[in-house]
């Protein structure tokens, strides 16, 4: 999908090819045809283009949006004192070996683990 535009307005000037700083624009004529290239990867969106078109065909607000495109969803682990998301589950199993036994807590709640295993103690004390 492409996020550079040009609408039914366009005639086919060239000027937005002819100005654009970052070589994204191009062209070729085959036959009965006109057509009109961009690379994304080389677009700078600095909006040259979109303020030089005479006819307003070039629709700069789609290169304005989609900026940052969802490449990759992990499952994360949440805090279980206050459910803070705190690492992945694949970060915890990369480093599991090195982590056992170790409580999922927020660095808020870190401290709350000492006093945990104190009560867990003093109650084993309390039931000999
Ligand atoms: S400057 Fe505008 S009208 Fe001219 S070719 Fe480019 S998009 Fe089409
Ligand atoms: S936004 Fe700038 S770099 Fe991108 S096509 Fe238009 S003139 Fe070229």
């Amino acid at each position: 999908m492409s996020f550079f535009k040009v609408n039914e307005n366009c005639n086919g000037c060239l000027a937005c090819v002819q100005n654009c700083p970052a070589g994204a624009l191009n062209y070729f004529d085959q036959e009965d045809k006109r057509k009109i290239l961009h690379n994304m990867s080389l677009c700078a969106r600095c909006g040259h283009c979109w303020r030089i078109c005479p006819q307003d065909a070039i629709e700069f607000k789609y290169l304005l949006t989609g900026r940052f495109d969802l490449v990759k969803i992990l499952e994360l682990v949440h805090c279980k004192v206050c459910g803070e998301p705190i690492y992945t589950t694949s970060l915890m199993d990369a480093v599991s070996k090195d982590a056992q036994g170790v409580e999922a807590l927020c660095p808020d709640h870190k401290g709350m683990e000492p006093v945990r295993v104190w009560k867990k103690l003093a109650s084993g004390k309390a039931s000999q």
